[in-house]
């Protein structure tokens, strides 16, 4: 076959549900846009293959990049059913991605609210198209790079697939984990409906509690586990932490690495963000102070002087909430403002929103994703509050702290990883160990008596800002894995 091989780089294709600026539902998107441009600034041939949501096409055309169709479609049989896909090879600014087109499959929403054996066929047939993409487009990586549940299957049909399994030597896998909450738990007899041997259906293989999950048939069948902090690495491989894999991770651990995200800190620059109302930097943070007015007014709030906290993420059991709420009204009573941006559990938004009314001069809560919205909470706000229950890397606090917003955050994860505590000589910002409404609103209650204190407060922002959490420290660290795993 003609094929586009040559350049002796290493190649690399990312297989992702979602990847901005095509989609994004959180820091998968976020992570599966930029890391492959960063490493094929680093010098790998990396290409991405993710779903054309509805109007992707259009949004990519829109954004300048160059979008040529592949002449053949690439296919895969899911319960006795032939799907066929077009493929879409969009170039642009340090990116080459292909678009996965079936309307039938990929239409608004990427995530189901329930997994069923119906709703799983978008990410069986994202997994199964990326096997069949190297005859349609020409090109063959060495490396398939999976994210996340959703594309699961493919490390697990490389090992047990009728079809796919005899192909197993001709790719090395790389599965990363971005939350191991979820892991894409089916019956265990649809995996015959997909064409997965039996043997599969072993504990050795994908059976877990006498169900089918796709994470755990990627993390056995995979040649590296990655995840997405160093710390989430460790916490993943306990019994608490492990999300009832972590006996597995433990005794994987020989394959299991923890490489902290990086920042797209291009699209993520209050210099430059277009975003923003009014830009800044460390040298001049007038521009911050125009945002947390407009950000106030966005509230119908005057500024009285009080410091603005700010929560930009979904509003989920994992985010905290639980906690959360039942600080609400002891924080609208501290001195101090909270400005809510988030969507997520309907008991989490409405209890949010009722707290709202109960203090609207100190709580205000916006339900929704909004992208221009959050970048203005990022702005304008003095803190960032994130009191996660669990964390695997967490964006919102390297963002907030590269837009000099000092992070508030419970000791978990990836947070523990880049937010250090005031008072020790790298401190960045505020942690807390415990899982409980006290902890939090102590927390709190240090970083409102910073605030009191310009100097102080302004050498924490200054930090932040001056951080480097970009991918120039990770991207390295995944070029060596694919050279181990390739040499
Ligand atoms: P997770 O991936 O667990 O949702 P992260 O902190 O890794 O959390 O990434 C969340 C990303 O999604 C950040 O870029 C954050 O700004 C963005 N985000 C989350 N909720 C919203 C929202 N309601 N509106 C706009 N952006 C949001």
């Amino acid at each position: 076959m003609t094929t586009e091989q040559g350049s002796g780089r290493p190649k690399i294709l990312h297989v992702s549900p979602e990847a901005v600026p095509f989609s994004k539902v959180g820091g998968l998107g976020d992570v599966a846009g930029s890391l492959p441009a960063a490493l094929r600034e680093s010098g790998t041939d990396c290409r991405l293959l993710t779903p054309a949501w509805e109007g992707t096409l259009d949004r990519a055309r829109e954004q300048g990049f160059t979008l040529t169709k592949i002449s053949r479609k690439v296919e895969a049989v899911i319960r006795w059913k032939i799907y066929r896909g077009t493929v879409w090879k969009c170039s642009g600014p340090g990116m080459v991605a292909y678009l996965l087109e079936e309307p039938s499959l990929f239409g608004k929403s990427v995530y189901p609210a329930n997994l069923t054996p119906e709703t799983v066929v978008p990410f069986l047939f994202l997994s199964l198209a990326a096997l069949d993409l190297p005859s349609a487009a020409l090109w063959k990586p060495d490396i398939i790079h999976c994210h996340d549940w959703g594309t699961a299957p493919l490390p697990a049909a490389l090992r047990w697939h009728v079809h796919f399994g005899a192909s197993g030597g001709a790719y090395k896998t790389v599965f990363t984990i971005h939350n191991l909450a979820h892991q894409g738990i089916l019956p265990l007899e649809s995996l015959g409906d997909w064409g997965i041997r039996d043997e599969a259906a072993r504990v050795e293989g994908m059976e877990y509690f006498g169900m089918a999950n796709l994470m755990k048939g990627a993390l056995v069948a995979c040649d590296a586990v990655t995840t997405v902090s160093p710390g989430y690495a460790k916490e993943i491989q306990t019994e608490a932490g492990g999300e009832g894999l972590g006996g597995l991770l433990k005794s994987l651990s020989g394959k299991v690495t923890g490489i902290l995200n990086g920042l797209d800190d291009r699209y993520w620059d209050p210099r430059t963000d277009p975003l923003l109302p009014e830009r800044y930097s460390p040298a001049d943070l007038s521009g911050k102070a125009v945002c947390k007015r407009k950000l106030l007014e966005r509230a119908g709030w005057e500024d009285d002087g009080r410091p603005l906290v700010v929560f930009v993420g979904r509003m989920v059991e994992q985010k905290g909430f639980p906690i959360l709420l039942p600080a609400l009204e002891k924080l609208a009573g501290m001195d101090c403002r909270l400005f809510l941006v988030g969507s997520g559990q309907t008991e989490y938004e409405e209890a949010a929103e009722n707290a709202a009314a109960r203090f609207p001069d100190s709580l205000f809560v916006f339900r929704g994703y909004d992208e221009t919205l959050a970048h203005l909470a990022y702005g304008g706000g003095d803190f960032f509050l994130m009191p996660s229950r669990f964390e695997p890397c967490g964006l919102s606090q390297l963002i907030s702290l590269r837009y000099g917003t000092v992070p508030i955050v419970r000791a978990v994860g990836g947070l523990r990883d880049t937010v250090f505590d005031h008072g020790t000589p790298e401190g960045n910002g505020f942690l807390f160990s415990g899982y409980t409404p006290l902890d939090l609103l102590a927390a709190l209650s240090r970083a409102l008596e910073v605030y009191r204190d310009d100097g102080t407060m302004k050498k924490l922002v200054l930090r932040g800002m001056n951080a480097d959490f970009s991918w120039s420290r990770s991207a390295p660290l995944y070029r060596k894995l694919y050279e181990s795993l390739l040499s």
